[in-house]
């Protein structure tokens, strides 16, 4: 049997009836390569680009640890979800934790 737990607070969703919430992320990098076409490759473009590309990448001296595509999937719990729509950058609970007197 599968084992359903929010993500975010851990809520244990497995029995039926508890309401389950799924989040799919894709989150990637706008400059990323883009995918070659037939057409593309026909073209004198890829030879360019190519040159292009390795261009930019000598100039980048500092290495990238980010991935340029990242795909991400979460099991939300009711309330989880519900906060989540409302806030899916969570800028007004880092609002909130810059307020907090500690
Ligand atoms: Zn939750």
């Amino acid at each position: 049997m599968m084992h359903y737990s929010c993500d975010l607070c851990g809520k244990d969703m497995t029995p039926v009836g508890v309401e389950r919430y799924v989040l799919k992320m894709e989150a990637f990098a706008a400059a990323a390569p883009v995918e070659l076409t037939d057409d593309d490759l026909e073209t004198d473009h890829v030879e360019e680009m190519a040159r292009l590309l390795c261009e930019m990448e000598d100039a980048d001296e500092e290495p990238d640890p980010l991935p340029t595509c990242k795909k991400m999937r979460f099991d939300l719990c009711r309330a989880c979800f519900s906060k989540f729509v409302n806030d899916p950058l969570g800028r007004e609970s880092v609002a909130k934790f810059d307020f907090s007197p500690n």
